[in-house]
């Protein structure tokens, strides 16, 4: 097949290839196009990509390409470019986007979306979600400590003892568990609280100590391995059974999601006001709906503490991935590559075997129609 990877637009710093995999590609049999300058976001430049194998050009020819792989949305004027019967591969959301779904459709190009891969263990090598969480996890409590005006571990010296920082992790899949495990790295008092019943054996199999909220198990388990949405009187006394904690707290990094909706709030105004001055809350869902109250994606928001003396720092992280191009981009290449060969038949070429429950789960689109997760047509 011939694979292809575009500069992707600013301020999107990561690439879909690195010269690792289009090594791996090429030796797969597959001709690599990469466009000029496509991987200077994540330190890589031509020269490493044309020495493993790649083509430089100043363009992708999209009517000539199989698969396109990208990490942001390909616009739907590229879209119309692609040849019937090619495929993008790569992150779409939002997956509504009518226009786009209707380039594809009418182009039959098959948009296969990184957002739609199911959660199974034969599809974890090929998991972006997790690999660029894992990313956004661990960016989050760097963003924190640099903030912090305290230290993270316990330093006993002859000036005298300072206490561990104490953070509290909301939200515990992917992206929190990396936060803790940083935390901890970094020597602070970690406890973290979600809604899934198994969170709390994994918050602990990692050193945290658990923040038991008093839910049923059913009130927080979705399907698929994902979390719900919770009821009103849930949600209430979630908050209640937290507020003590978040006012302890000289770090609050909060990442929950349900997926399809809007994140969760978890963490009102005046929860917030009541920490200490000087105390640091990451809202790695800031650009998703934010699960702190008054978070803005990009910024760092100073609110004044109901205590007195000062402020409090919340960060909304909307790029916590792209700021660590170089590796988020050598794992979502790697999570690409192994896509690409579910896509390779016998002889080399592009196949798009519906059949297998890793591509009907990410097909948005195929041969003119929208599907569902399920494989289902979605009315237009
Ligand atoms: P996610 O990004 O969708 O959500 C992050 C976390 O927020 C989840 O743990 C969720 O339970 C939690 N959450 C949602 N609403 C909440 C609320 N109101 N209060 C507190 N927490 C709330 O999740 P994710 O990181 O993609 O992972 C979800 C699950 O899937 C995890 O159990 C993870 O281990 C599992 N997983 C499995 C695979 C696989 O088997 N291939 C791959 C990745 C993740």
């Amino acid at each position: 097949s011939i694979i292809a990877a575009p500069r992707e637009p600013a301020p999107e710093t990561r690439v879909a290839l690195v010269p690792e995999v289009v090594g791996a590609l090429v030796r797969a049999g597959h001709r690599v196009l990469v466009e000029s300058g496509a991987g200077t976001g994540a330190h890589h430049d031509d020269d490493a990509y044309a020495d493993a194998g790649a083509e430089i050009v100043a363009a992708v020819d999209l009517a000539a390409v199989d698969v396109l792989v990208h990490v942001t949305p390909v616009p739907a004027a590229a879209l119309r470019r692609l040849r019937p019967g090619a495929v993008t591969l790569g992150l779409d959301a939002p997956l509504d986007d009518a226009d786009r779904l209707a380039a594809a459709n009418a182009g039959r190009v098959t948009m296969l979306a990184f957002e739609r891969l199911p959660r199974t263990s034969r599809a974890q090598s090929m998991d972006v979600l997790s690999s660029q969480a894992l990313a956004a996890g661990y960016r989050a409590v760097l963003e924190a400590a640099v903030r912090l005006p305290r230290f993270f571990p316990l330093a006993m010296t002859a000036a005298g003892t300072v206490p561990p920082a104490n953070v509290v992790v909301l939200g515990v899949g992917v992206a929190g568990l990396q936060a803790i495990a940083t935390a901890k790295r970094l020597g602070a008092k970690v406890s973290a609280n979600d809604i899934r019943p198994d969170s709390a054996e994994e918050v602990r199999s990692v050193g945290a100590t658990f923040i038991d909220v008093g839910l049923d198990s059913a009130e927080g388990t979705g399907t698929g391995g994902y979390a719900r949405a919770l009821g009103a009187t849930a949600a209430e006394r979630q908050q209640a059974a937290l507020a003590p904690h978040i006012a302890a707290a000289d770090v609050l990094i909060t990442t929950a999601a349900v997926p399809g909706r809007r994140a969760p709030q978890l963490v009102t105004a005046d929860m917030v006001a009541a920490m200490r001055p000087g105390s640091v809350v990451v809202d790695l869902a800031a650009a998703s709906g934010g699960n702190v109250e008054g978070s803005m994606p990009g910024m760092d928001v100073a609110v004044p503490s109901s205590r007195g003396g000062g402020t409090i720092t919340v960060v909304g992280l909307a790029s916590a991935a792209s700021d660590l191009p170089a590796d988020a981009s050598r794992l979502f290449a790697k999570n690409v590559a192994n896509v690409v060969a579910l896509l390779t038949g016998d002889d080399g070429a592009l196949v798009v075997p519906l059949e297998d429950d890793i591509v009907a789960g990410m097909a948005l689109t195929h041969d003119g129609v929208t599907r569902d997760r399920e494989g289902r047509p979605v009315p237009a």
